[in-house]
């Protein structure tokens, strides 16, 4: 996919009825998956979830990380919002890389794979959840036009 036709593939499917669902991550990581090309998020559990994700930077920060990121990340002060949209296209075990699928892949962890990230011009404000969380309507809405305007 193109990125204008990832975003308006991803506005569209945030006002229909596709499944969505949140992503909540520590700072820096949320801003590292936006504008840094972050394709492989690291957890601790798999997940059968595929399609899109809200990017959302929780309240908690990644103190250790945030030390070594880039001092102008952009949007690396948000919190408590949603900071782009991203394709989960799957997971595998790092076993199953040996770390290699990625300089973002960490060993002993299960490797979410991102594509199509479409960062946000501006943050939407939202609460996150652990895990993987159901976003409002409302929310969905509110980051659909945030992704057209
Ligand atoms: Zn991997």
């Amino acid at each position: 996919m193109t990125h204008l036709t990832a975003r308006s593939a991803a506005a569209a499917a945030l006002r229909g009825t596709d499944p969505v669902r949140g992503l909540t991550t520590r700072q820096p990581w949320t801003s590292s998956i936006a504008y840094l090309g972050k394709r492989i998020e690291n957890r601790s559990r798999v997940t059968t979830f595929t399609g899109w994700l809200m990017v959302h930077a929780g309240l908690l920060t990644d103190r250790e990380a945030i030390r070594d990121a880039p001092r102008d990340l952009t949007h690396l002060e948000a919190r408590g919002a949603v900071l782009a949209v991203a394709r989960l296209t799957g997971c595998h075990r790092s076993v199953d890389c040996n770390q290699a699928c990625s300089t973002w892949a960490q060993p002993d962890r299960v490797h979410w794979q991102l594509a199509d990230v479409v960062a946000l011009k501006e943050p939407v404000r939202a609460t996150g959840a652990l895990y993987l969380w159901t976003p409002t309507e409302e929310l969905r809405q509110a980051v659909a036009a945030e992704l057209t305007r």
